[in-house]
């Protein structure tokens, strides 16, 4: 017994560095609509499957004659993967990209985040995040010793009659020059943005940029919904605004681009100034990334560099066939009185459930934001799973935008039935007593 007492670890465990960043809203959430969901709106994936073309391509690579696909490629990207990205990219920035210097693969845009963080971020820098932003920001931030500093979208209110866009959610250029000083280090970015669904302007992107040269800051730009943008609206990359393409690192991610978020493939685009920074990151962490699902992207963006433009190329298809569940999804919530926000872009849209608040009643004083609880009780009780807004938030904000939860539409057709079936059914409940 005694021997087995000495045995057991008395000093702590845990790096300091991980104080305070081990809850994650994802698992309680994908847990939860495991047990009770009948209909999955919470997280954000495709319930439908990847264009054909990208899935053949991934089984040539997997059964093709070339068996050294089953073994390490280089380990900043597959050469094919980051010479296809480098012509996409360059065509897309209007720059000469080299394949080896200005593009890196990582295992999804997760770890491109997580890169760029322990990359750039010292301890005691700040970092500039607008809210609600997608929550391992914050976290990683932390993790690589630096202080998040928020500045919230403010929601303008609607006008009459109208529905609200994901346009009204608006920086205030005054409050976010004041977030800036010697001490920040970066800025996160992300347009189209999860989980509003809104599409900074030129404008916005050019206050940001003003400021960021200004005081010679850095733009991480999460654009992995780069492609999912609607109704004519354009995605501006904002590293190719005025002095920003030497402090931008693009991330990107093929989940998104190409409907297969279980593959993993992201990249970062950027100057070698930054990204030999993220090379050290990687060849000290991840190293490498999968050959096989790599090969396949790179077939993938191959065939995208042909039919650009062209009515039959996915980034042309996908756009158009979200913009119409958009659409449904947006009718149905509307139909129920649950106030949906049309989102301009990415395949979130946020509604506001204030009306339903006589069945899932508000506990004053309790730790917990209402959308939190709101969301909880209706993947139990109605069998329809969302993620509260107040997830994305940090803080202050979390109880101010506290009666808005986010939807997942990208998916089947069968699907957004079922949600509406649900809603409906959920409306007539509360009209006959
Ligand atoms: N950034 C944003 C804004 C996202 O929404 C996501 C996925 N939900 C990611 C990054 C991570 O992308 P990946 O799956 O490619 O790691």
């Amino acid at each position: 017994l005694s021997l087995s007492l000495q045995a057991k670890m008395s000093r702590p465990v845990q790096a300091q560095r991980l104080e305070g960043i081990d809850k994650n809203i994802w698992v309680e959430f994908v847990k939860l609509a495991a047990t009770y969901s009948m209909v999955n709106l919470g997280q954000g994936f495709p319930d439908f499957p990847p264009p054909d073309f990208l899935r053949e391509a991934f089984m040539r690579a997997l059964s093709g004659e070339n068996h050294m696909l089953h073994q390490y490629t280089r380990a900043f990207g597959h050469p094919p993967l980051v010479k296809i990205l480098a012509q996409f990219f360059g065509k897309l920035l209007g720059r000469d990209l080299d394949p080896m210097t200005n593009v890196m693969v990582t295992v999804g845009a997760y770890q491109a985040l997580f890169c760029c963080f322990q990359a750039f971020v010292e301890e005691g820098d700040e970092v500039i995040i607008i809210e609600p932003f997608f929550d391992c920001y914050e976290q990683m931030v932390k993790m690589a010793g630096g202080t998040p500093v928020f500045v919230p979208l403010r929601l303008k209110a609607p006008k009459d009659g109208k529905l609200t866009s994901s346009a009204d959610w608006q920086l205030d250029p005054t409050e976010l020059a004041s977030k800036f000083s010697e001490r920040t280090k970066a800025i996160v970015l992300n347009s189209p943005n999860n989980p509003l669904g809104k599409v900074f302007s030129r404008g916005e992107l050019e206050l940001i940029a003003d400021l960021c040269v200004k005081h010679d800051v850095l733009c991480i730009s999460d654009e992995v919904y780069e492609w999912l943008v609607y109704d004519g609206k354009e995605h501006i990359r904002i590293a190719s605004l005025r002095g920003m393409w030497d402090r931008t690192v693009i991330i990107g991610s093929a989940g998104k681009t190409f409907s297969a978020t279980g593959w993993k493939v992201g990249w970062t685009v950027g100057p070698n100034r930054l990204l030999q920074h993220l090379r050290t990151v990687h060849q000290n962490s991840v190293y490498h990334c999968a050959t096989v699902a790599q090969e396949a992207v790179a077939q993938g963006f191959q065939r995208e560099l042909e039919l650009y433009g062209k009515p039959d190329s996915y980034f042309i298809q996908l756009p158009k066939e979200l913009q119409q569940k958009r659409d449904w999804l947006v009718q149905s919530l509307d139909a129920v009185g649950m106030k949906p926000i049309v989102p301009e872009g990415t395949y979130f849209l946020v509604a506001d459930i204030s009306e339903f608040k006589s069945d899932v009643p508000d506990v004053p004083d309790s730790d917990e934001p209402y959308d939190s609880r709101f969301a909880k009780w209706m993947v139990k009780n109605k069998g329809l799973a969302a993620i509260p807004l107040s997830a994305f938030y940090c803080g202050a904000h979390k109880n101010k935008y506290n009666h808005f939860i986010r939807f997942c539409f990208a998916k089947e057709e069968a699907t957004l039935k079922a949600a509406n079936d649900i809603l409906q059914k959920w409306k007539q409940e509360k009209t006959s007593p």
